[in-house]
Protein backbone atom coordinates (compact mmCIF):
# COMPACT_ATOMS: atom_id res chain seq x y z
CA UNK A 1 0.00 0.00 0.00
CA UNK A 2 1.24 3.54 -0.74
CA UNK A 3 2.81 5.73 2.26
CA UNK A 4 1.11 9.03 2.22
CA UNK A 5 2.06 11.66 4.91
CA UNK A 6 -0.40 11.98 7.63
CA UNK A 7 0.32 16.11 7.37
CA UNK A 8 -0.07 16.26 3.70
CA UNK A 9 -3.48 15.01 3.69
CA UNK A 10 -4.35 17.69 6.68
CA UNK A 11 -3.04 19.95 5.26
CA UNK A 12 -4.22 19.62 1.35
CA UNK A 13 -7.98 18.08 2.10
CA UNK A 14 -9.95 21.25 2.72
CA UNK A 15 -8.63 22.60 -0.71
CA UNK A 16 -8.87 19.04 -2.21
CA UNK A 17 -12.45 19.36 -1.07
CA UNK A 18 -13.10 22.59 -2.33
CA UNK A 19 -11.72 21.70 -6.30
CA UNK A 20 -13.47 18.56 -6.50
CA UNK A 21 -10.53 16.28 -6.19
CA UNK A 22 -12.14 14.44 -3.41
CA UNK A 23 -15.83 13.03 -4.53
CA UNK A 24 -18.32 9.58 -3.95
CA UNK A 25 -17.54 6.73 -6.05
CA UNK A 26 -20.62 4.31 -6.50
CA UNK A 27 -20.71 0.64 -6.24
CA UNK A 28 -24.85 -0.57 -6.80
CA UNK A 29 -26.66 -2.98 -4.53
CA UNK A 30 -28.32 -5.73 -6.34
CA UNK A 31 -31.87 -7.43 -5.28
CA UNK A 32 -30.99 -11.37 -4.91
CA UNK A 33 -34.10 -12.59 -6.11
CA UNK A 34 -34.19 -10.41 -9.24
CA UNK A 35 -31.01 -9.48 -9.69
CA UNK A 36 -31.82 -5.91 -10.11
CA UNK A 37 -30.07 -2.59 -8.81
CA UNK A 38 -31.89 -1.99 -5.48
CA UNK A 39 -29.85 0.74 -4.37
CA UNK A 40 -26.02 1.99 -3.93
CA UNK A 41 -23.08 2.75 -1.74
CA UNK A 42 -21.12 5.90 -2.02
CA UNK A 43 -17.34 5.65 -1.40
CA UNK A 44 -15.06 8.62 -0.85
CA UNK A 45 -12.22 8.73 -2.89
CA UNK A 46 -9.59 11.17 -3.44
CA UNK A 47 -8.12 12.01 -6.46
CA UNK A 48 -4.97 13.80 -6.38
CA UNK A 49 -2.96 15.32 -8.84
CA UNK A 50 0.03 14.70 -7.06
CA UNK A 51 0.12 11.62 -5.22
CA UNK A 52 -2.68 9.71 -6.88
CA UNK A 53 -5.63 8.14 -7.02
CA UNK A 54 -5.85 7.78 -2.73
CA UNK A 55 -8.32 4.69 -0.83
CA UNK A 56 -10.08 6.22 1.83
CA UNK A 57 -8.00 3.76 4.11
CA UNK A 58 -5.53 6.25 3.93
CA UNK A 59 -7.14 9.11 4.82
CA UNK A 60 -9.94 8.47 7.17
CA UNK A 61 -8.38 7.71 10.63
CA UNK A 62 -6.28 10.90 9.62
CA UNK A 63 -9.39 12.97 8.81
CA UNK A 64 -10.83 11.64 12.46
CA UNK A 65 -7.91 12.27 14.12
CA UNK A 66 -7.57 15.85 12.73
CA UNK A 67 -11.66 16.29 13.61
CA UNK A 68 -12.44 16.94 9.43
CA UNK A 69 -14.08 13.60 9.15
CA UNK A 70 -18.04 15.03 9.01
CA UNK A 71 -16.72 17.48 6.24
CA UNK A 72 -15.27 14.36 4.61
CA UNK A 73 -18.70 12.75 4.58
CA UNK A 74 -21.04 16.10 3.88
CA UNK A 75 -18.80 16.52 1.31
CA UNK A 76 -20.03 12.68 -0.13
CA UNK A 77 -23.65 13.47 0.98
CA UNK A 78 -23.66 16.51 -0.86
CA UNK A 79 -22.39 14.51 -4.24
CA UNK A 80 -25.06 12.34 -4.09
CA UNK A 81 -27.77 14.62 -4.02
CA UNK A 82 -25.80 15.90 -7.29
CA UNK A 83 -26.03 12.58 -8.41
CA UNK A 84 -29.60 12.40 -7.66
CA UNK A 85 -30.88 15.52 -8.80
CA UNK A 86 -29.08 14.26 -12.13
CA UNK A 87 -30.67 11.22 -12.27
CA UNK A 88 -34.39 12.88 -11.43
CA UNK A 89 -34.00 15.17 -14.53
CA UNK A 90 -32.68 12.11 -16.68
CA UNK A 91 -35.75 10.39 -15.91
CA UNK A 92 -34.02 7.45 -14.13
CA UNK A 93 -35.66 5.85 -11.10
CA UNK A 94 -34.26 7.07 -7.77
CA UNK A 95 -32.94 4.21 -5.60
CA UNK A 96 -32.08 5.38 -2.17
CA UNK A 97 -28.19 5.79 -1.76
CA UNK A 98 -26.38 5.02 1.54
CA UNK A 99 -23.30 7.15 3.07
CA UNK A 100 -20.80 5.53 5.27
CA UNK A 101 -20.58 7.60 8.63
CA UNK A 102 -17.88 7.95 11.05
CA UNK A 103 -18.50 7.74 15.40
CA UNK A 104 -16.35 11.01 15.31
CA UNK A 105 -19.05 12.88 12.82
CA UNK A 106 -21.16 12.64 15.95
CA UNK A 107 -18.98 14.42 18.70
CA UNK A 108 -18.08 17.50 16.19
CA UNK A 109 -21.36 18.24 14.98
CA UNK A 110 -24.94 17.85 14.93
CA UNK A 111 -25.19 15.26 12.36
CA UNK A 112 -28.89 14.52 11.37
CA UNK A 113 -28.92 18.25 11.37
CA UNK A 114 -26.78 19.30 9.25
CA UNK A 115 -27.07 16.16 6.71
CA UNK A 116 -31.38 17.41 6.79
CA UNK A 117 -30.02 20.93 6.00
CA UNK A 118 -27.70 19.70 2.92
CA UNK A 119 -30.67 17.32 1.73
CA UNK A 120 -33.31 20.39 1.82
CA UNK A 121 -30.69 22.55 0.05
CA UNK A 122 -31.30 19.80 -3.07
CA UNK A 123 -34.33 19.17 -2.14
CA UNK A 124 -34.01 15.61 -1.53
CA UNK A 125 -36.02 13.11 0.73
CA UNK A 126 -34.64 11.40 3.60
CA UNK A 127 -35.90 8.24 2.60
CA UNK A 128 -32.96 8.28 -0.31
CA UNK A 129 -30.76 8.19 2.14
CA UNK A 130 -29.68 5.23 3.85
CA UNK A 131 -26.58 5.88 6.68
CA UNK A 132 -24.35 3.61 7.24
CA UNK A 133 -22.46 3.03 10.64
CA UNK A 134 -19.49 0.13 11.56
CA UNK A 135 -20.37 -1.72 14.76
CA UNK A 136 -17.56 -0.83 16.54
CA UNK A 137 -18.61 2.47 16.67
CA UNK A 138 -21.09 1.61 19.41
CA UNK A 139 -19.72 -0.45 21.64
CA UNK A 140 -19.68 2.33 24.20
CA UNK A 141 -22.24 4.68 24.97
CA UNK A 142 -25.27 2.63 24.08
CA UNK A 143 -27.70 5.29 25.51
CA UNK A 144 -26.01 7.93 23.65
CA UNK A 145 -26.29 6.30 20.31
CA UNK A 146 -29.27 5.12 20.61
CA UNK A 147 -30.65 7.96 21.01
CA UNK A 148 -29.01 9.53 17.75
CA UNK A 149 -30.19 6.20 16.01
CA UNK A 150 -33.89 6.97 17.26
CA UNK A 151 -34.04 10.37 16.06
CA UNK A 152 -32.46 9.46 12.58
CA UNK A 153 -35.16 6.87 12.22
CA UNK A 154 -37.39 9.30 13.78
CA UNK A 155 -36.66 11.50 10.43
CA UNK A 156 -36.66 8.71 8.01
CA UNK A 157 -33.46 7.02 7.16
CA UNK A 158 -32.87 3.84 7.75
CA UNK A 159 -29.79 2.45 9.71
CA UNK A 160 -27.52 -0.55 8.27
CA UNK A 161 -25.17 -2.34 10.09
CA UNK A 162 -22.20 -1.88 8.07
CA UNK A 163 -19.16 -4.46 8.56
CA UNK A 164 -21.07 -7.06 10.53
CA UNK A 165 -18.56 -9.39 12.38
CA UNK A 166 -16.00 -7.66 12.23
CA UNK A 167 -15.75 -5.96 15.77
CA UNK A 168 -15.77 -7.91 19.16
CA UNK A 169 -19.03 -7.71 20.55
CA UNK A 170 -21.73 -7.94 17.28
CA UNK A 171 -24.33 -10.24 19.26
CA UNK A 172 -24.27 -6.73 21.98
CA UNK A 173 -24.80 -4.82 19.41
CA UNK A 174 -27.63 -6.32 17.64
CA UNK A 175 -29.27 -6.48 20.79
CA UNK A 176 -29.12 -3.13 21.99
CA UNK A 177 -29.87 -1.50 18.45
CA UNK A 178 -32.38 -1.69 15.71
CA UNK A 179 -30.68 -1.38 12.23
CA UNK A 180 -32.72 -1.61 9.37
CA UNK A 181 -30.19 -3.72 7.39
CA UNK A 182 -27.31 -5.97 8.64
CA UNK A 183 -24.68 -5.53 6.08
CA UNK A 184 -21.86 -8.64 6.38
CA UNK A 185 -18.87 -8.48 4.37
CA UNK A 186 -17.68 -11.54 2.50
CA UNK A 187 -14.03 -11.08 3.35
CA UNK A 188 -14.37 -11.61 7.04
CA UNK A 189 -14.43 -14.75 6.07
CA UNK A 190 -11.30 -15.99 4.55
CA UNK A 191 -12.55 -19.15 2.59
CA UNK A 192 -16.22 -20.24 1.84
CA UNK A 193 -15.69 -23.24 2.85
CA UNK A 194 -17.77 -25.37 4.90
CA UNK A 195 -17.40 -23.14 8.45
CA UNK A 196 -17.89 -20.04 6.84
CA UNK A 197 -20.57 -20.95 4.74
CA UNK A 198 -22.44 -22.22 8.31
CA UNK A 199 -21.95 -19.15 9.95
CA UNK A 200 -23.53 -17.29 7.09
CA UNK A 201 -26.59 -19.43 7.00
CA UNK A 202 -26.66 -18.89 10.71
CA UNK A 203 -26.10 -15.16 10.23
CA UNK A 204 -29.00 -14.99 7.81
CA UNK A 205 -31.30 -16.85 10.05
CA UNK A 206 -30.38 -14.83 13.12
CA UNK A 207 -31.35 -11.72 11.00
CA UNK A 208 -34.39 -13.04 10.05
CA UNK A 209 -35.84 -14.11 13.49
CA UNK A 210 -35.46 -10.45 14.66
CA UNK A 211 -36.75 -8.76 11.74
CA UNK A 212 -33.45 -7.20 10.11
CA UNK A 213 -32.65 -6.90 6.33
CA UNK A 214 -29.61 -8.88 4.60
CA UNK A 215 -27.22 -7.50 2.60
CA UNK A 216 -23.66 -9.26 1.51
CA UNK A 217 -20.80 -7.35 0.48
CA UNK A 218 -17.54 -7.92 -0.79
CA UNK A 219 -19.09 -10.87 -2.96
CA UNK A 220 -16.87 -11.46 -5.69
CA UNK A 221 -17.20 -14.77 -7.29
CA UNK A 222 -20.47 -16.34 -8.58
CA UNK A 223 -20.09 -19.65 -6.12
CA UNK A 224 -20.42 -16.85 -3.37
CA UNK A 225 -23.57 -15.28 -5.43
CA UNK A 226 -25.38 -19.04 -5.54
CA UNK A 227 -24.62 -19.58 -1.87
CA UNK A 228 -25.97 -16.49 -0.62
CA UNK A 229 -28.73 -16.67 -3.05
CA UNK A 230 -29.30 -20.17 -1.63
CA UNK A 231 -29.42 -18.81 1.92
CA UNK A 232 -31.79 -16.17 1.36
CA UNK A 233 -29.91 -13.27 1.64
CA UNK A 234 -31.54 -10.46 0.62
CA UNK A 235 -29.32 -7.98 -1.66
CA UNK A 236 -25.34 -8.66 -2.79
CA UNK A 237 -22.95 -6.10 -3.81
CA UNK A 238 -19.51 -6.45 -4.62
CA UNK A 239 -16.91 -6.62 -7.59
CA UNK A 240 -18.92 -10.07 -9.02
CA UNK A 241 -21.52 -7.43 -9.90
CA UNK A 242 -19.58 -3.81 -10.35
CA UNK A 243 -17.08 -2.09 -8.69
CA UNK A 244 -17.24 1.59 -7.35
CA UNK A 245 -17.13 3.87 -10.23
CA UNK A 246 -17.79 7.67 -9.98
CA UNK A 247 -20.62 9.75 -10.91
CA UNK A 248 -20.50 10.51 -14.74
CA UNK A 249 -19.94 6.85 -15.13
CA UNK A 250 -22.48 5.44 -13.06
CA UNK A 251 -25.39 7.24 -14.26
CA UNK A 252 -24.39 5.84 -17.56
CA UNK A 253 -23.95 2.11 -15.90
CA UNK A 254 -27.53 2.87 -14.75
CA UNK A 255 -28.82 3.35 -18.30
CA UNK A 256 -27.16 0.61 -20.13
CA UNK A 257 -26.71 -1.56 -17.42
CA UNK A 258 -28.40 -5.10 -18.32
CA UNK A 259 -29.80 -5.93 -14.99
CA UNK A 260 -31.95 -2.62 -14.64
CA UNK A 261 -32.89 -0.74 -11.46
CA UNK A 262 -35.95 -2.01 -9.47
CA UNK A 263 -39.37 0.25 -9.63
CA UNK A 264 -38.26 2.75 -6.04
CA UNK A 265 -41.95 2.06 -5.28
CA UNK A 266 -41.51 -1.75 -4.64
CA UNK A 267 -39.47 -1.35 -1.96
CA UNK A 268 -42.21 -2.18 0.51
CA UNK A 269 -43.04 -5.07 -1.56
CA UNK A 270 -39.40 -6.46 -1.70
CA UNK A 271 -38.88 -5.95 1.73
CA UNK A 272 -42.07 -7.85 2.83
CA UNK A 273 -40.61 -10.67 0.32
CA UNK A 274 -37.21 -10.48 2.20
CA UNK A 275 -38.69 -11.56 5.74
CA UNK A 276 -39.21 -15.46 4.24
CA UNK A 277 -36.40 -17.27 5.70
CA UNK A 278 -35.82 -19.86 3.23
CA UNK A 279 -33.39 -21.99 6.25
CA UNK A 280 -36.53 -21.79 8.48
CA UNK A 281 -37.89 -25.49 9.11
CA UNK A 282 -41.30 -24.18 8.44
CA UNK A 283 -41.00 -21.03 6.48
CA UNK A 284 -44.78 -20.48 5.75
CA UNK A 285 -45.72 -20.37 9.86
CA UNK A 286 -42.77 -18.24 10.82
CA UNK A 287 -43.73 -16.54 14.25
CA UNK A 288 -44.29 -12.93 14.17
CA UNK A 289 -42.99 -10.45 16.73
CA UNK A 290 -46.43 -10.24 17.92
CA UNK A 291 -46.83 -14.01 17.96
CA UNK A 292 -43.01 -14.68 20.01
CA UNK A 293 -44.17 -11.81 22.67
CA UNK A 294 -47.50 -13.50 23.48
CA UNK A 295 -44.56 -16.67 24.70
CA UNK A 296 -45.90 -19.62 22.10
CA UNK A 297 -42.58 -21.47 21.14
CA UNK A 298 -44.75 -23.86 18.87
CA UNK A 299 -41.65 -22.88 16.06
CA UNK A 300 -39.13 -26.02 16.54
CA UNK A 301 -40.50 -28.44 13.76
CA UNK A 302 -38.77 -31.29 12.34
CA UNK A 303 -37.72 -31.99 8.71
CA UNK A 304 -36.82 -29.21 5.88
CA UNK A 305 -40.09 -27.69 3.88
CA UNK A 306 -40.58 -27.72 0.59
CA UNK A 307 -40.51 -23.79 -0.05
CA UNK A 308 -41.16 -22.01 -3.54
CA UNK A 309 -41.58 -18.50 -4.29
CA UNK A 310 -43.75 -18.00 -6.83
CA UNK A 311 -44.52 -14.52 -8.41
CA UNK A 312 -47.72 -13.68 -10.23
CA UNK A 313 -48.65 -10.50 -12.34
CA UNK A 314 -51.88 -10.90 -13.79
CA UNK A 315 -52.19 -14.41 -15.38
CA UNK A 316 -48.41 -14.44 -15.94
CA UNK A 317 -46.35 -16.70 -13.20
CA UNK A 318 -42.61 -16.63 -12.21
CA UNK A 319 -40.50 -18.33 -10.14
CA UNK A 320 -37.98 -16.46 -7.73
CA UNK A 321 -36.93 -19.17 -5.82
CA UNK A 322 -37.37 -22.83 -4.70
CA UNK A 323 -35.42 -25.12 -2.22
CA UNK A 324 -34.15 -28.43 -3.06
CA UNK A 325 -37.53 -30.25 -1.67
CA UNK A 326 -39.72 -28.45 -3.59
CA UNK A 327 -38.20 -29.57 -6.64
CA UNK A 328 -38.40 -33.19 -5.36
CA UNK A 329 -42.10 -32.90 -4.48
CA UNK A 330 -42.80 -31.37 -8.21
CA UNK A 331 -40.90 -34.92 -9.34
CA UNK A 332 -43.34 -36.38 -7.79
CA UNK A 333 -46.18 -35.44 -8.85
CA UNK A 334 -44.90 -35.90 -12.55
CA UNK A 335 -43.06 -32.49 -13.48
CA UNK A 336 -39.60 -32.85 -14.96
CA UNK A 337 -38.17 -29.59 -13.44
CA UNK A 338 -39.48 -26.31 -12.06
CA UNK A 339 -39.30 -24.94 -15.56
CA UNK A 340 -41.80 -27.49 -16.84
CA UNK A 341 -44.30 -26.99 -14.04
CA UNK A 342 -44.22 -23.19 -14.54
CA UNK A 343 -44.83 -23.58 -18.10
CA UNK A 344 -47.82 -25.70 -17.36
CA UNK A 345 -48.97 -22.95 -15.33
CA UNK A 346 -48.71 -20.07 -17.86
CA UNK A 347 -50.43 -22.39 -19.82
CA UNK A 348 -53.99 -21.71 -18.66
CA UNK A 349 -55.45 -24.20 -21.17
CA UNK A 350 -53.83 -26.87 -18.78
CA UNK A 351 -57.04 -29.05 -17.59
CA UNK A 352 -56.29 -28.60 -13.47
CA UNK A 353 -55.81 -24.86 -13.95
CA UNK A 354 -58.70 -23.70 -12.56
CA UNK A 355 -58.23 -25.22 -9.21
CA UNK A 356 -55.07 -24.14 -8.42
CA UNK A 357 -56.11 -19.99 -9.83
CA UNK A 358 -58.10 -20.54 -7.18
CA UNK A 359 -56.89 -21.88 -4.59
CA UNK A 360 -54.04 -18.74 -5.45
CA UNK A 361 -56.95 -16.55 -5.08
CA UNK A 362 -58.77 -17.32 -2.11
CA UNK A 363 -54.46 -16.85 -0.40
CA UNK A 364 -54.57 -13.24 -1.82
CA UNK A 365 -57.73 -12.50 -0.43
CA UNK A 366 -57.21 -13.92 2.83
CA UNK A 367 -53.58 -13.60 3.57
CA UNK A 368 -53.85 -16.90 5.64
CA UNK A 369 -51.77 -20.18 4.76
CA UNK A 370 -54.20 -21.93 2.22
CA UNK A 371 -54.21 -25.89 2.21
CA UNK A 372 -56.02 -27.70 -0.90
CA UNK A 373 -55.32 -31.30 -2.21
CA UNK A 374 -55.25 -31.91 -5.95
CA UNK A 375 -54.76 -34.64 -8.45
CA UNK A 376 -52.04 -34.02 -11.27
CA UNK A 377 -50.44 -36.22 -13.53
CA UNK A 378 -52.69 -39.13 -11.91
CA UNK A 379 -50.99 -38.07 -8.38
CA UNK A 380 -52.46 -36.70 -5.32
CA UNK A 381 -51.18 -33.84 -3.46
CA UNK A 382 -51.44 -30.92 -1.19
CA UNK A 383 -50.54 -27.59 -2.28
CA UNK A 384 -50.01 -25.03 0.29
CA UNK A 385 -50.18 -21.08 -0.17
CA UNK A 386 -49.53 -18.29 1.52
CA UNK A 387 -49.40 -14.70 0.26
CA UNK A 388 -46.67 -12.83 1.54
CA UNK A 389 -46.81 -9.69 -0.31
CA UNK A 390 -48.50 -7.35 -2.71
CA UNK A 391 -48.23 -4.26 -4.76
CA UNK A 392 -47.53 -2.53 -7.92
CA UNK A 393 -50.23 -5.06 -9.88
CA UNK A 394 -47.68 -7.85 -8.61
CA UNK A 395 -48.34 -10.33 -5.65
CA UNK A 396 -45.56 -12.67 -4.46
CA UNK A 397 -46.89 -16.11 -3.31
CA UNK A 398 -45.09 -18.59 -0.64
CA UNK A 399 -45.76 -21.93 -1.90
CA UNK A 400 -45.15 -25.17 0.14
CA UNK A 401 -46.29 -28.95 -1.80
CA UNK A 402 -46.81 -32.62 -0.04
CA UNK A 403 -46.88 -35.46 -1.51
CA UNK A 404 -47.54 -39.27 -0.39
CA UNK A 405 -45.44 -41.62 -2.62
CA UNK A 406 -42.60 -43.13 -1.85
CA UNK A 407 -41.47 -42.76 2.02
CA UNK A 408 -43.18 -39.36 3.18
CA UNK A 409 -46.64 -40.83 4.28
CA UNK A 410 -47.23 -44.28 2.60
CA UNK A 411 -50.34 -44.68 4.90
CA UNK A 412 -52.03 -41.57 3.66
CA UNK A 413 -51.12 -42.89 0.18
CA UNK A 414 -52.27 -46.20 0.63
CA UNK A 415 -55.67 -45.11 2.23
CA UNK A 416 -56.29 -42.69 -1.48
CA UNK A 417 -55.89 -45.77 -3.45
CA UNK A 418 -58.41 -48.25 -1.73
CA UNK A 419 -60.87 -45.55 -1.06
CA UNK A 420 -60.25 -43.83 -5.37
CA UNK A 421 -60.78 -47.43 -6.42
CA UNK A 422 -63.71 -47.93 -4.25
CA UNK A 423 -64.87 -44.68 -6.09
CA UNK A 424 -64.32 -46.02 -9.75
CA UNK A 425 -67.06 -48.66 -8.49
CA UNK A 426 -69.79 -46.02 -8.61
CA UNK A 427 -69.20 -45.98 -12.58
CA UNK A 428 -70.38 -48.58 -15.02
CA UNK A 429 -67.76 -47.80 -17.84
CA UNK A 430 -64.65 -46.03 -17.89
CA UNK A 431 -62.49 -45.77 -20.66
CA UNK A 432 -59.35 -42.96 -21.65
CA UNK A 433 -58.79 -41.25 -25.38
CA UNK A 434 -56.30 -39.56 -26.51
CA UNK A 435 -57.64 -37.18 -29.84
CA UNK A 436 -54.76 -35.69 -30.54
CA UNK A 437 -53.39 -39.53 -31.59
CA UNK A 438 -56.83 -40.68 -32.51
CA UNK A 439 -56.56 -43.90 -30.22
CA UNK A 440 -58.57 -45.32 -27.25
CA UNK A 441 -55.68 -45.79 -24.85
CA UNK A 442 -57.35 -48.50 -22.52
CA UNK A 443 -60.79 -49.57 -21.34
CA UNK A 444 -59.90 -49.12 -17.66
CA UNK A 445 -63.21 -50.54 -16.03
CA UNK A 446 -66.55 -51.69 -17.43
CA UNK A 447 -70.19 -53.02 -16.00
CA UNK A 448 -71.91 -52.76 -19.30
CA UNK A 449 -69.94 -55.72 -21.22
CA UNK A 450 -68.89 -53.48 -24.22
CA UNK A 451 -66.85 -54.81 -27.07
CA UNK A 452 -63.06 -55.08 -26.51
CA UNK A 453 -62.47 -54.62 -30.16
CA UNK A 454 -62.97 -50.78 -29.50
CA UNK A 455 -59.14 -49.86 -27.73
CA UNK A 456 -57.59 -51.50 -31.13
CA UNK A 457 -59.33 -49.14 -33.47
CA UNK A 458 -58.40 -45.42 -34.32
CA UNK A 459 -60.58 -43.05 -32.12
CA UNK A 460 -63.14 -41.95 -34.70
CA UNK A 461 -63.96 -45.32 -36.56
CA UNK A 462 -64.32 -46.85 -32.24
CA UNK A 463 -66.69 -43.93 -31.58
CA UNK A 464 -68.63 -44.61 -34.75
CA UNK A 465 -69.09 -48.34 -33.89
CA UNK A 466 -69.82 -47.70 -30.74
CA UNK A 467 -72.26 -45.52 -31.54
CA UNK A 468 -73.65 -48.17 -33.80
CA UNK A 469 -73.27 -50.85 -31.34
CA UNK A 470 -74.13 -48.99 -27.67
CA UNK A 471 -75.65 -45.91 -28.18
CA UNK A 472 -79.71 -45.70 -28.70
CA UNK A 473 -80.55 -44.57 -32.57
CA UNK A 474 -82.19 -41.69 -31.38
CA UNK A 475 -79.28 -40.31 -29.32
CA UNK A 476 -76.60 -41.89 -32.03
CA UNK A 477 -75.88 -38.73 -34.19
CA UNK A 478 -75.37 -36.51 -30.98
CA UNK A 479 -73.07 -38.63 -29.70
CA UNK A 480 -71.06 -38.78 -33.00
CA UNK A 481 -71.22 -35.26 -32.71
CA UNK A 482 -70.14 -34.56 -28.98
CA UNK A 483 -67.34 -37.13 -29.30
CA UNK A 484 -65.65 -35.56 -32.75
CA UNK A 485 -62.09 -36.15 -31.95
CA UNK A 486 -60.37 -33.48 -33.82
CA UNK A 487 -62.87 -30.62 -32.51
CA UNK A 488 -62.72 -32.13 -29.36
CA UNK A 489 -59.74 -29.63 -27.91
CA UNK A 490 -61.54 -26.80 -29.57
CA UNK A 491 -64.93 -26.97 -28.10
CA UNK A 492 -63.70 -27.88 -24.99
CA UNK A 493 -61.92 -24.36 -24.88
CA UNK A 494 -64.64 -22.26 -25.78
CA UNK A 495 -66.57 -23.85 -23.34
CA UNK A 496 -64.29 -22.81 -20.15
CA UNK A 497 -65.01 -26.26 -18.18
CA UNK A 498 -62.55 -29.21 -18.34
CA UNK A 499 -65.38 -31.75 -18.82
CA UNK A 500 -68.68 -32.13 -21.52
CA UNK A 501 -71.74 -33.57 -19.20
CA UNK A 502 -74.61 -35.01 -21.14
CA UNK A 503 -77.20 -38.21 -20.62
CA UNK A 504 -77.30 -41.14 -24.07
CA UNK A 505 -79.13 -43.90 -23.61
CA UNK A 506 -77.33 -47.33 -23.87
CA UNK A 507 -77.81 -50.38 -24.19
CA UNK A 508 -77.51 -52.56 -21.23
CA UNK A 509 -76.52 -56.42 -21.11
CA UNK A 510 -80.43 -57.10 -20.95
CA UNK A 511 -80.45 -55.87 -24.25
CA UNK A 512 -82.65 -52.63 -23.00
CA UNK A 513 -81.45 -49.19 -23.58
CA UNK A 514 -81.64 -47.03 -20.26
CA UNK A 515 -80.66 -43.67 -20.14
CA UNK A 516 -77.55 -42.58 -18.07
CA UNK A 517 -74.59 -39.93 -16.92
CA UNK A 518 -71.94 -39.25 -19.75
CA UNK A 519 -68.72 -37.27 -19.05
CA UNK A 520 -65.91 -36.70 -21.04
CA UNK A 521 -63.12 -34.77 -18.57
CA UNK A 522 -60.04 -33.57 -19.90
CA UNK A 523 -57.07 -34.38 -17.77
CA UNK A 524 -53.55 -33.95 -18.02
CA UNK A 525 -50.83 -37.04 -18.60
CA UNK A 526 -47.22 -34.94 -19.33
CA UNK A 527 -47.77 -32.67 -22.14
CA UNK A 528 -50.68 -34.72 -23.87
CA UNK A 529 -54.19 -33.75 -22.89
CA UNK A 530 -56.34 -37.13 -22.74
CA UNK A 531 -59.79 -37.46 -21.87
CA UNK A 532 -61.56 -39.58 -19.65
CA UNK A 533 -64.65 -41.06 -20.91
CA UNK A 534 -67.33 -42.10 -17.94
CA UNK A 535 -70.74 -43.31 -17.88
CA UNK A 536 -72.28 -43.44 -14.86
CA UNK A 537 -75.97 -45.21 -13.72
CA UNK A 538 -78.23 -42.31 -12.51
CA UNK A 539 -81.22 -42.12 -9.47
CA UNK A 540 -84.52 -42.76 -10.11
CA UNK A 541 -85.30 -38.61 -10.46
CA UNK A 542 -82.44 -37.55 -11.96
CA UNK A 543 -83.23 -40.61 -14.56
CA UNK A 544 -86.72 -38.86 -15.42
CA UNK A 545 -85.70 -35.31 -15.81
CA UNK A 546 -83.10 -36.22 -18.19
CA UNK A 547 -85.46 -38.47 -20.19
CA UNK A 548 -88.21 -35.36 -20.30
CA UNK A 549 -85.68 -32.53 -21.09
CA UNK A 550 -83.31 -34.72 -23.63
CA UNK A 551 -86.68 -34.80 -25.26
CA UNK A 552 -87.83 -31.65 -24.90
CA UNK A 553 -84.83 -29.46 -24.75
CA UNK A 554 -82.26 -31.01 -27.18
CA UNK A 555 -81.26 -27.19 -27.68
CA UNK A 556 -79.31 -27.63 -24.03
CA UNK A 557 -77.43 -30.64 -25.21
CA UNK A 558 -75.19 -29.49 -28.27
CA UNK A 559 -71.54 -29.30 -27.32
P1 LIG B 1 -17.16 -0.15 3.62
O1 LIG B 1 -18.20 0.86 3.91
O2 LIG B 1 -17.36 -1.49 4.22
O3 LIG B 1 -17.06 -0.23 2.05
C1 LIG B 1 -16.80 -1.37 1.33
C2 LIG B 1 -15.40 -1.41 0.84
O4 LIG B 1 -15.19 -2.61 0.13
C3 LIG B 1 -15.08 -0.33 -0.16
O5 LIG B 1 -13.73 -0.02 0.03
C4 LIG B 1 -15.26 -1.01 -1.50
O6 LIG B 1 -14.55 -0.41 -2.54
C5 LIG B 1 -14.75 -2.37 -1.18
N1 LIG B 1 -15.34 -3.42 -2.01
C6 LIG B 1 -16.57 -3.47 -2.54
N2 LIG B 1 -16.78 -4.63 -3.20
C7 LIG B 1 -15.65 -5.36 -3.05
C8 LIG B 1 -15.27 -6.66 -3.51
O7 LIG B 1 -16.01 -7.39 -4.15
N3 LIG B 1 -14.02 -7.08 -3.15
C9 LIG B 1 -13.15 -6.31 -2.42
N4 LIG B 1 -11.96 -6.80 -2.12
N5 LIG B 1 -13.50 -5.07 -1.99
C10 LIG B 1 -14.73 -4.59 -2.29
P2 LIG B 1 -13.23 1.47 0.14
O8 LIG B 1 -13.98 2.29 -0.83
O9 LIG B 1 -11.77 1.41 0.08
O10 LIG B 1 -13.70 1.90 1.56
C11 LIG B 1 -13.16 1.35 2.70
C12 LIG B 1 -13.87 1.80 3.93
O11 LIG B 1 -13.68 3.18 4.16
C13 LIG B 1 -15.38 1.64 3.81
O12 LIG B 1 -15.75 0.34 4.10
C14 LIG B 1 -15.86 2.66 4.82
O13 LIG B 1 -15.88 2.12 6.10
C15 LIG B 1 -14.83 3.73 4.74
N6 LIG B 1 -15.35 4.83 3.91
C16 LIG B 1 -15.42 4.91 2.56
N7 LIG B 1 -15.99 6.06 2.18
C17 LIG B 1 -16.29 6.74 3.31
C18 LIG B 1 -16.91 8.00 3.60
O14 LIG B 1 -17.34 8.76 2.70
N8 LIG B 1 -17.04 8.36 4.91
C19 LIG B 1 -16.61 7.55 5.93
N9 LIG B 1 -16.79 7.98 7.19
N10 LIG B 1 -16.05 6.36 5.70
C20 LIG B 1 -15.89 5.96 4.41
MG1 LIG C 1 -20.16 0.90 3.99
MG1 LIG D 1 -18.57 -2.73 4.93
Amino acid sequence: MQHIDEQYIVSNFESALEQGFVKAYYQPVIRTLTERICSVEALARWQDPVVGLLSPFLFINVLEKYHLIHKLDLAILDNICVTYNKMKELGLALHPFSINLSRLDFDEIDMLDAISKTLEKHNVPSTAIHIEITESVMLDNTAYFRRIFDSFHDAGFAIFMDDFGSGYSSLNVLKDYSFDVLKIDMRFLSDIGIRSKKILASVMNMAKAIGMHTLAEGVETKEQMTFLRNIGCEMLQGFYYAKPMDGDLYVKYLSDSKLGVEDPAENHYWNSVGQINFLSPDPLYDLTNEQLESGDYGFIRENSTPLALIEQTGKHVELLYCNEAYVKGLKRIGFNSVDDMISTINNTEAAYYPNMNEQVYTSIKTGQVIKEDHLINGIYFTYLTKCIAEGNGKVMLAASIQTYGGDVDKSTNDLFEKYSRMLIDTYDHISVIDPTNNIVITRLYSKLGFNDKYPEMPLDDAIKMFAENEVAEYDRERFIRSMEPSSLRDRMARSGRRFFQQPFHYKTKSGEYEIMDTKLIKVLMGENDVYIFSIETMSEQAHKAAELFVREHPEYFQF
